[in-house]
C-alpha cells in the first residue's frame, strides 16, 4: 500500500474534524501532499468514523488516480488548485463548521480580533466568492480568497484551512471556527476592536518560533 503513514495522518485528521463537530456526516474533506508531490485525499461520501487507511485515495496533483478503490472527494479540484498555487501548503482541511458558515452566509470577513488569528491564520480572513461545489470556478475562488492567508470562509458553503503540515492545518480549522464564534458573539454585545496592522505583522514574525515550540509539545 502506497503512503501508509500519510493515509493514517489524513484519517486521524478526519476523526478529529468529526469529534470537534467541525462537520456532519461525510461533508468536509481533507488532503495531504506527499514529499514527492502526490496527494492523499479522503474518499467521496464516506463515514469517516468507520473509514480505514485503505479507504483513502492516492492521486497525482492533476487528479490521476494512483491507488484507491473508492472515488476521491468530489471537491478534489479545490485541493489540487490550492496545492498548485501555494507551494508552502502541504495539508488542506475543508469543513462545514457552523460559526464559519454563519459568516459565509452573511458574507462577512473575520478581522484579526485575537492573537491566534494573526499568528496562525493571517490578517483579515476573507469570504471567497460562491460557485457550485466541485467546480473549477469554486477552486479558483477559494485560491483567491485564501491569498497568503491560511484560511478562508467559502460563501454559502463552509471553510477551508491550510498549513505546511496536517497539525497546523487542522488546528487552523479549529482556530477559525473559534474566531468566527468570538466575532459573532462580540458583534452581538458591543463594538469590535481589531489588532493594529503593525502588531499583526509582529505577531506573524514571531509565529513560526512559537508554532515550532508548540508543535514539539504535542
Ligand atoms: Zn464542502
Amino acid at each position: 500500500m502506497l503512503y501508509e503513514k500519510e493515509r493514517e495522518i489524513v484519517l486521524n485528521a478526519c476523526r478529529r474534524m468529526v469529534n470537534d463537530k467541525l462537520t456532519v456526516g461525510s461533508w468536509g474533506n481533507i488532503s495531504l501532499r506527499t514529499d514527492d508531490n502526490n496527494i492523499v485525499i479522503t474518499p467521496s461520501g464516506t463515514n469517516y468514523m468507520k473509514s480505514t487507511v485503505d479507504d483513502m485515495v492516492i492521486t497525482g496533483i492533476s487528479g490521476n488516480i494512483l491507488e484507491g478503490k473508492l472515488k476521491p472527494s468530489s471537491e478534489r479540484l479545490m485541493h489540487y488548485e490550492i496545492y498548485k498555487n501555494r507551494k508552502d501548503v502541504n495539508a488542506i482541511v475543508h469543513t462545514h463548521s457552523i460559526y464559519s458558515s454563519v459568516l459565509s452566509v452573511i458574507d462577512e470577513n473575520i478581522p484579526a480580533i485575537t492573537e491566534d488569528i494573526a499568528m496562525l491564520l493571517g490578517n483579515n480572513i476573507r469570504v471567497s466568492e460562491y460557485a457550485i461545489t466541485g467546480s473549477i470556478e469554486l477552486a479558483k475562488n477559494v485560491v483567491s480568497g485564501l491569498g497568503n492567508n491560511n484560511a478562508t470562509v467559502m460563501k454559502n458553503h463552509g471553510a477551508v484551512s491550510v498549513g505546511s503540515d496536517m497539525e497546523r492545518s487542522i488546528t487552523a480549522s479549529e482556530v477559525l471556527e473559534k474566531s468566527a464564534k468570538i466575532y459573532i458573539y462580540s458583534r452581538m454585545i458591543g463594538k469590535v476592536n481589531i489588532i493594529p496592522d503593525n502588531d499583526i505583522n509582529k505577531l506573524r514574525a514571531i509565529s513560526e518560533d512559537y508554532l515550532n515550540q508548540w508543535k514539539n509539545w504535542k
